[in-house]
């Protein structure tokens, strides 16, 4: 394991990156010294994933493109602090699209919206601009496939999701909502040889696989989907909380309490051997009485979690005596999206009259 990287500036000492396919940071004699000493270990990736950078700068770029006010139906990504950040800038978020004046600009969030959200839209005079995120129009995609099909569809999903309420909206009649394998005995389904299981993005990913489980031992002809529903960013934040877990006393996780991702992975440490784990909205919320007796720190944020909000939790541990920082890393990121085809042709036709 590289040593700390010792860095004058800030009130925390940085470390490298540990590479922890090849590098194992538990069990090593420098571990072993080490764990004695109060220290954080910060997973990689964590924070913003594509889908929800480019929901941001959707709002932004609408801001920008079209001037304030813009609406935004829900709160574009669920994160307390940009949802208040954006409004700074002059976005203003509404439940529902009736409270949109007639004509006006408004953006549709990052979990999805079900078709009847776009038709009223359309019936105002809404210029809208749709921000959900590819991988959860992927899942839409699918159940519009399936539903033509005739399939019965188990959604695998949170009730009352604001992603499930969008991507059960394609085919109310076809969908069944199957909130964790507690829920498999009371799905009711027309033709038990045609199912198909499909699932919200953001799940713990052991959790679902047991639910798929139960489902097949109830419908032995389930059909999986062609790939995989829960997103690359759930998938390697919970890895990288998982690599950690079993090291520490102590995890943290940065993110809102209704953000999914953010939730499962506080789940998802506990469930890796972590004694604690909490969620906090921010470095505010964290309790001086959970660091008692504590010598090593996990620290993670959600997929909408803005990076300054880890920076705060740092800065906050740092001042507490916990001020070496190794990063551990799952694996890097390197996707990102196009922004959504309104912006991108507004971007265009503005380019094109400046020339
Ligand atoms: S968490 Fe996954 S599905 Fe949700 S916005 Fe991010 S990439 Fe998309």
């Amino acid at each position: 394991m590289p040593p700390a990287c010792r860095m004058p500036p800030g009130p925390y000492h940085r470390g490298v990156a540990i590479d922890q396919a090849t590098s194992p940071a538990a069990g090593t004699p420098v571990a072993a010294e080490r764990s004695a000493a109060k220290r954080v270990l910060l997973a990689r990736p964590r924070g913003y994933c594509a889908g929800v950078d480019r929901a941001v700068q959707a709002v932004e770029s609408a801001l920008d493109l079209y001037g304030a006010p813009v609406y935004v139906r829900k709160q574009i990504v669920h994160n307390l602090h940009v949802v208040r950040a954006l409004e700074a800038k002059g976005a203003i978020f509404v439940d529902e699209t009736d409270e949109v004046p007639e004509q006006a600009t408004v953006v549709f969030s990052a979990h999805g919206v079900a078709p009847s959200v776009y038709a009223e839209a359309e019936q105002r005079g809404l210029r809208t601009i749709d921000a959900t995120c590819p991988l959860v129009t992927k899942v839409h995609q699918e159940v519009r496939r399936f539903a033509a099909a005739d399939y019965d569809i188990l959604l695998i999903g949170h009730e009352g999701h604001e992603e499930v309420i969008g991507t059960s909206g394609e085919a109310p009649a076809n969908v069944h909502l199957v909130d964790g394998p507690e829920g498999v005995a009371s799905v009711d389904v027309r033709d038990a040889d045609k199912v198909v299981w499909l699932s919200q993005t953001t799940l713990s990913v052991d959790e679902t696989l047991q639910t798929v489980d139960a489902l097949r031992e109830r419908f032995p002809l389930l059909e999986s989907p062609p790939s995989d529903d829960i997103c690359y960013a759930t998938q390697n934040r919970q890895a990288a909380v998982k690599l950690i877990a079993p090291q520490v006393d102590l995890f943290l996780v940065v993110g809102s309490a209704n953000s999914s991702n953010s939730v499962r992975m506080v789940e998802v440490a506990r469930a890796a051997g972590a004694p604690a784990a909490y969620l906090v909205e921010n470095s505010d919320a964290i309790d001086d009485a959970w660091l008692m007796d504590v010598s090593t720190v996990g620290l993670s944020s959600g997929a909408s979690v803005p990076e300054i909000l880890v920076t705060g939790a740092m800065e906050h541990l740092a001042a507490r005596g916990f001020a070496d920082v190794d990063e551990v890393s799952h694996v890097e990121e390197r996707l990102s999206f196009a922004l959504p085809q309104e912006i991108r042709r507004s971007l265009r036709e503005r380019r094109a009259s400046a020339e």
